[in-house]
């Protein structure tokens, strides 16, 4: 730290976004807080570090260090999820899944994921996305109380006729049955991927049915629930160990970032301790609270009327604002969420008719079911004042005070 650059451009936005993060009620449903440990790991000397390739097998030398971290991090990994490999090196959710994709089929094969619309992830197939323009993609969506219905998936597939089936979902607030998935792919003689991006750290506590053992292949991120840094991972059965390598490297990426693999280790270990259990169970609490509170509101709907898991969608159409309106109204107040399409949205992407909330990062601070409680009850007096700057003013006064009485964790 003594040889730092006078750079204050850079070291101010830094510590101006420290400020924001500590003042702000964080709500996005895919982010979290890391532990100091993790954020360590990732501001080490392994940054300096090439090692293209896998333990033991690296096209550089000098790597007799990080050859020990990575297998040590694919161990944590395979332990953790009681899968028989792991691919730690995804720099991304979005690399696991192109990836995955290349381990399982070829351009232009079927493919049946999500919509995006119903809370499926942009690499489910969208259009502007590489999955989208690579493979020929179909999308399920959810029924009219917002529930995915695998009667009429089953359908769909019978159909559709993919080679793959994508299960998982960026925005769904309810468990997810991979048996079912399961069951759809056999009869329909697909592949079944699972992206458990959003729901990895309930599933490492068993508070979500874990899909390892059902799908082929398994993709996740580590930075949402799993509380690790921004990377991804892959976990699958010993038998798609070599497709899955080279699908990684070269097939999609060069160099692993070995600080980041580091910080995924930490992460892993700390997801193995009894108070992670404890830490996810408490965000499901919360965001089974707020839930409570907007169910009692009589323009808010909770999307499905609740939530088996760390997020809910609040669907705004008997609302003044849309989702875009109530995302910059909520930035105001120094609550940060984001707007979110809502089954059948009438509006376009920009605007949105709903509102993703999620409790990984409040929880991380502390925020008990009370505070989630308190926190809904401020969104919604923001929807039903949103024109008096008085009343702003005030819950922005009250969020700062829930933030001061929860600091972040060093
Ligand atoms: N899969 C799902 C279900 C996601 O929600 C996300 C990100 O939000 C991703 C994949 C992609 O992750 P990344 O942003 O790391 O590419």
């Amino acid at each position: 730290m003594t040889n730092l650059p006078k750079d204050a451009a850079v070291f101010n936005l830094i510590a101006q976004e420290e400020q924001r993060q500590a003042q702000n009620i964080e709500l996005i449903a895919s982010e979290n807080i890391v532990s100091k440990a993790v954020r360590v790991a990732q501001g080490s000397v392994l940054t300096n570090k090439y090692a293209e390739g896998y333990p033991s097998k690296r096209y550089y030398g000098g790597n007799e260090y990080i050859d020990q971290l990575e297998q040590l991090t694919i161990d944590r990994a395979k332990t953790l999820f009681h899968a028989e490999y792991a691919n730690v090196q995804p720099h991304s959710g979005s690399q696991a899944n192109e990836a995955a994709y290349r381990a399982l089929i070829q351009p232009g094969d079927r493919v049946l994921g999500m919509d995006l619309e119903a809370g499926g992830h942009l690499t489910h197939g969208s259009k502007v996305n590489f999955s989208g323009k690579t493979y020929d993609f179909y999308s399920y969506g959810v029924n009219d109380q917002g529930y995915l219905d695998y009667e009429a998936i089953w359908q769909q597939a019978k159909q559709v006729k993919p080679q793959l089936i994508v299960a998982g979902a960026s925005a769904y607030s309810r468990i997810i049955d991979f048996r079912k998935f399961r069951k759809i792919a056999d009869s329909v003689h697909a592949k079944l991927m699972v992206d458990m991006a959003h729901i990895a750290g309930l599933v490492a506590v068993g508070l979500h049915p874990s899909p390892i053992g059902l799908a082929d292949i398994v993709t996740t991120t580590t930075h949402k629930t799993l509380r690790g840094p921004r990377g991804g991972l892959i976990l699958a059965p010993a038998k798609y160990a070599k497709k899955i390598n080279s699908a990684v490297f070269p097939g999609t990426q060069g160099g692993p970032l070995e600080h980041v693999i580091a910080a995924k280790a930490f992460a892993l270990f700390e997801a193995m301790q009894p108070t992670f259990k404890d830490y996810q169970q408490q965000v499901l609490l919360n965001a089974q609270a707020m839930a409570e509170v907007f169910n009692q509101d009589e323009q808010v709907h909770v999307l499905t009327g609740g939530t088996d898991n760390h997020l809910l969608t609040l669907d705004l159409t008997q609302t003044k604002l849309n989702g875009a309106q109530l995302q910059d109204l909520l930035d105001q107040i120094h609550i940060t969420t984001n707007k979110e399409a809502i089954p059948n949205d009438p509006l376009p992407p920009s605007k949105t008719s709903g509102l993703r909330l999620g409790t990984p990062a409040i929880t991380t601070r502390g925020f008990q079911a009370n505070d989630a409680r308190q926190v809904a009850q401020i969104i919604l007096k923001a929807i039903h004042h949103y024109q008096d700057q008085q009343q702003l003013d005030t819950l922005a006064q009250q969020v700062l005070q829930l933030t001061t009485e929860h600091p972040i964790p060093n």
